[in-house]
């Protein structure tokens, strides 16, 4: 479902996240009632909100770089900006990538600069409004600093993967960078899924793990696919040269009619 435009992008919501909307208002309901509707809702749009900043953060960087940003999709495990093209040069993916993140910490930064801290919270009446409305706030500040961290994680095509890919592609090939960045990230990922469903029985972290290995393998392929295309049009060109450089002697003249 499309939403409304930020500067060109558009802003869509996968049909599942309002699954996860109502799964998570239930669970309120079941805890507390109406409020715990409402303070469940409000806490996981925040969290929502603050994905989207992150996911703009890469936007606006890449469209500094000339790069087209065809549209921000939301779901249950995260966000994802989808760009016209990735930029080959690994300083431009390394700041691209960083922006995200980035966004995280200012935003726990400014966050922890505002709130008060866990005295003054302990002065606060325990049934005054401002005391949760401030919980809610340091409640924000950890999720940037988790999200912040989790996609710094060195899983290819997470955050952390693609700032991995860009520190190889300035020592080696970029098919090649890829490739171990991905093989790093399946291998990561693959632990991950495994721990998630089975030791900590958190099974969308476990899906989130899962979808991370399947978007490496994906992405990677579609890299080497790009690579094989390009080497195929540089040999097409070589030739056609070949053929100009070298013409054909001219066909004889046709017979008149
Ligand atoms: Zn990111």
């Amino acid at each position: 479902m499309n939403l409304f435009r930020v500067r060109g992008i558009l802003l869509a919501v996968h049909f599942s996240f309002f699954l996860l909307l109502a799964v998570n208002a239930f669970d309120g309901w079941a805890d507390s009632g109406w409020p715990g509707v409402w303070w469940n809702t409000a806490a996981l749009l925040a969290f929502f909100a603050c994905v989207v900043l992150h996911e703009l953060g890469h936007s606006f960087t890449a469209m500094h770089y000339g790069i087209g940003v065809r549209r921000i999709l939301l779901m249950p495990i995260g966000g994802m900006a989808e760009f016209e093209s990735i930029p080959r040069q690994p300083r431009r993916e390394l700041l691209i990538t960083l922006a995200g993140p980035t966004v995280n910490f200012v935003i726990a930064g400014v966050l922890w600069l505002l709130l008060p801290g866990s005295a003054g919270l302990d002065a606060l009446d325990p049934e005054s409004s401002a005391l949760s409305f401030f919980a809610f706030g340091h409640v924000l500040m950890r999720w940037n600093l988790v999200m912040g961290c989790f996609n710094l994680l060195p899983a290819f095509p997470m955050d952390g993967g693609r700032i991995l890919r860009a520190l190889l592609a300035t020592r080696m090939e970029y098919l090649r960078a890829t490739f171990w960045a991905a093989t790093i990230g399946k291998v990561l990922s693959g632990i991950g899924a495994v721990a998630a469903f089975t030791y900590f029985d958190e099974p969308l972290l476990g899906a989130l793990f899962t979808f991370i290995f399947i978007v490496g393998e994906m992405e990677y392929r579609a890299v080497r696919r790009r690579e094989m295309e390009e080497e195929h049009l540089k040999s097409v060109l070589a030739r056609l040269y070949d053929v100009r450089s070298n013409p054909v002697e001219e066909s004889p003249p046709l017979p008149q009619p």
